[in-house]
């Protein structure tokens, strides 16, 4: 029997506020336990809240942006059911070993956005695509600062299976607090995997809450929907109804900063590029940003996004740094990619002078210049270098002339040894078969 998945996510953002959502309190991270805290975010008996008005106004903030950023040709398209505020909970904190917990309450209070999706994803990438742009959406309107070391972006994911043609959904688990792209993409290939198996077995799905292990790459069950805690709401008299008014909330759209989906295609037409690189460069604001200074440096706009995507990016991963942190100039970069297409170094060459520009922060022509890395295309100098290592290698010149063509390759390998990787290939290629054909 085939199966569908089905799949809704309710996606946390931690907003971008200096305090918290009911009391004065930081929302700074990494302070000493309990440290953040007061009698409001401890909910102490008594204890006045005061609503943080940034809340609301970035909500709705994030509201019209979801509204706007409307699907582009092509795509699929995922409704979002609400969006709500919430306030983060404490933390517990188990001893190593032991038997003891302790309660670290400083992320209590701190404001969340909740965005629940609609039951419209159909595979874990998509979901891991979709939650890849809700961050880039926060994060480029600067509701929330994204940083997923932070956890400043959770989601619970809802996964269930109904078989093939069938509308009826089945039952649903919640996979809860997956805090990076991968892990959502890990837990729901795992639950589908997992339901499917249970199915196939003849055994039915139990509605609940499950964990996912990073360790095992596997989900597991936290509790079953009997046990579930019944939370019970219910509104605080200290709070007053919140409304903005439409000239605020007009001000806000009017205040949106481009979108990533408008910043993608225009990438694509202002520079030429593909959907799939405009789409990676659009899903971070820094990232985009950072480009955009590239290319104001007279960056060269396709071989900018290649080193961006490519090796900043493989850099930015290893090195778990982020591209402010990593420190390379925008004008040292557009340099880079001007030397490559005016053909003063090559493909080589431009790798040593990159990782060479993150260590010293030197500029790549004074790097080319202490190393003396730049590119040979003279003849004259190239075609006496390969006239010496044809009279020093007559057996291998022998065998080419015999028909093993092949050897050409040792030839370009010498030549490329003897200058070091600055001579340029294209040159020593022609010169080679000149001399060794003629
Ligand atoms: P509740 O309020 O009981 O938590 P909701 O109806 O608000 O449930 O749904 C919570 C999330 O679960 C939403 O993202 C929704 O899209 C998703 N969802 C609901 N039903 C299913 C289902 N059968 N399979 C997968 N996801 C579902
Ligand atoms: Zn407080």
């Amino acid at each position: 029997m085939q199966f569908e998945p089905v799949i809704g996510l309710e996606i946390h953002v931690q907003l971008a506020t200096a305090s918290k959502i009911f009391c004065g309190c930081s929302t700074e991270f990494g302070k000493p336990p309990n440290t953040n805290t007061c009698p409001v975010c401890l909910g102490l008996p008594g204890a006045l809240p005061v609503l943080n008005s940034r809340v609301p106004e970035l909500a709705a903030q994030l509201g019209l942006a979801l509204k706007i950023n409307t699907e582009s040709r092509g795509k699929s398209r995922i409704g979002i059911t609400r969006i709500h505020m919430e306030e983060d909970a404490g933390k517990l904190v188990h001893e190593e070993g032991g038997t003891e917990s302790m309660v670290d309450l400083n992320r209590a209070g701190v404001p969340l956005l909740e965005i629940v999706s609609e039951p419209d994803i159909r595979s874990a990438e998509e979901a891991k695509a979709y939650m890849e742009k809700i961050h880039a959406i926060a994060t480029t309107i600067g509701v929330s600062d994204g940083d997923m070391e932070k956890g400043h972006l959770r989601c619970d994911a809802n996964v269930s299976l109904r078989p093939s043609g069938q509308e009826k959904f089945g039952t649903r688990t919640e996979t809860k607090n997956l805090n990076s792209f991968r892990f959502v993409q890990q837990a729901i290939d795992y639950e589908i995997e997992r339901q499917r198996d249970e199915i196939l077995d003849g055994n039915t799905i139990v509605q609940e809450t499950r964990l996912l292990d990073t360790d095992r790459k596997v989900t597991f069950s936290m509790r079953s929907k009997e046990e579930a805690d019944e939370y019970r709401y219910f509104p605080d008299p200290d709070l007053p109804l919140v409304r903005l008014s439409p000239e605020l909330i007009e001000k806000f759209r009017k205040n949106l900063p481009e979108l990533p989906e408008a910043k993608m295609q225009r990438f694509m037409e202002e520079y030429g590029l593909s959907d799939y690189d405009a789409d990676v460069l659009t899903a971070s604001q820094e990232m985009s940003s950072y480009y955009e200074k590239v290319l104001a440096e007279g960056g060269v706009p396709k071989l900018a996004c290649n080193w961006i995507i490519g090796d900043l990016t493989r850099v930015m991963n290893e090195s778990g740094k982020s591209l402010k942190e990593i420190n390379l100039s925008p004008e040292n970069l557009a340099d880079l990619t001007k030397l490559i297409e005016h053909g003063e170094i090559g493909s080589k060459i431009a790798k040593t002078v990159f990782a060479e520009m993150l260590v010293s922060g030197k500029t790549p022509e004074t790097i080319i210049e202490d190393k003396g890395l730049k590119q040979i295309s003279d003849e004259k100098e190239l075609g006496r270098l390969v006239e010496e290592l044809l009279a020093a290698n007559q057996p291998q010149v022998k065998q080419y002339r015999e028909g093993k063509t092949k050897v050409i390759g040792f030839f370009v390998g010498q030549m490329m040894k003897q200058t070091r990787g600055t001579g340029d290939p294209a040159v020593i290629n022609r010169l080679l078969k000149e001399k060794l054909d003629g």
